[in-house]
């Protein structure tokens, strides 16, 4: 088994509480994928096949790998990554084999979760040529449906894909009984800024002067990430000029770092 190809986390330590603004996506997550694997009789009495996999969309940083990991610390399962993009360069010619491999180690550990990120990168609408590389990202593709369908949604094992580019997906993708959920993972609204600046400064020694309201005001278009690079930076300015706390000057020199860094980009 090619397990440098996957990041495998028996134990991840990521909760809902570690995710700032995302509440609707949580609880779309927690009655597709987690209920599923606590109470399948749930489904099974009602009498219908919970969802299969879910298909998490939006921007990078927004917390998609997050809600992932925090489903399966919830859950107590094993949390199984692999990045499709990978079977493009890294990994040419082996994306069929590991993923089937990741199926059978997920059945193995379970419950657990497969996490696939950037699944366009083997999940594009089909665009005529059957060349090389092409033809070794179609076998991928066409294994990973094979798994899918072959797969029985007993709900042990929870499926989620990720993606920034949902309008390119191959809709073979997205039929019933494979990932025939999507849940939009946009950037944070202000107050989701704020949430997120809460829980990346809640173990920094800040002055109790900043506000908080205002640092998520001006920080429209930053990510998650961003933001947590934000608090990280605040930091750094807080260390080079010897001060003990970060103070709100901190913030606004790396609010303006990060912006001119994202327009650098
Ligand atoms: P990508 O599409 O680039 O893989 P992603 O959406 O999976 O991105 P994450 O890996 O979940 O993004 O986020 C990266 C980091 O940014 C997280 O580890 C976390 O520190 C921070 N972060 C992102 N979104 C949030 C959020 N909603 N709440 C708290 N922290 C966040």
């Amino acid at each position: 088994r090619n397990v440098a190809a996957m990041e495998i986390d028996e134990k991840p330590e990521t909760t809902y509480d570690d995710i700032g603004g995302l509440d609707p996506q949580i609880t779309e997550v927690k009655e597709t994928v987690e209920l599923p694997i606590k109470n399948p009789e749930i489904f099974k009495e009602i009498g219908i096949d919970p969802p299969k996999g879910i298909l998490l969309y939006g921007p990078p940083g927004t917390g998609k790998t997050l809600l992932a990991k925090a489903v399966a610390n919830e859950t107590n399962a094993t949390f199984i990554k692999i990045v499709a993009s990978e079977f493009v360069n890294k990994y040419l010619g082996e994306g069929s084999r590991i993923v089937r491999d990741v199926f059978e180690l997920a059945k193995e550990k379970s419950p657990a979760i497969i996490f696939i990120d950037e699944i366009d990168a083997i999940g594009t609408k089909r665009v005529g040529s059957s060349e090389g590389a092409d033809r070794e990202v179609q076998r991928t593709l066409m294994q990973l449906l094979a798994e899918l369908d072959g797969f029985e949604s007993r709900g042990d094992v929870g499926i989620v894909a990720a993606t920034n580019r949902p309008d390119i997906l191959d809709e073979a993708l997205l039929r019933p009984g494979r990932f025939d959920r999507a849940i939009a993972v946009p950037n944070p609204v202000k107050e989701s800024r704020q949430k997120i600046l809460e829980i990346h400064t809640a173990k920094m020694k800040i002055d109790e002067d900043i506000d908080f309201d205002e640092i998520s005001e001006v920080t429209e278009g930053l990510s998650g990430a961003d933001l947590k690079a934000v608090c990280t930076e605040a930091g750094m300015f807080a260390i080079r000029a010897e001060r003990k706390q970060v103070i709100a000057k901190d913030f606004l020199d790396a609010i303006d770092k990060i912006m001119s860094d994202i327009k650098i980009s």
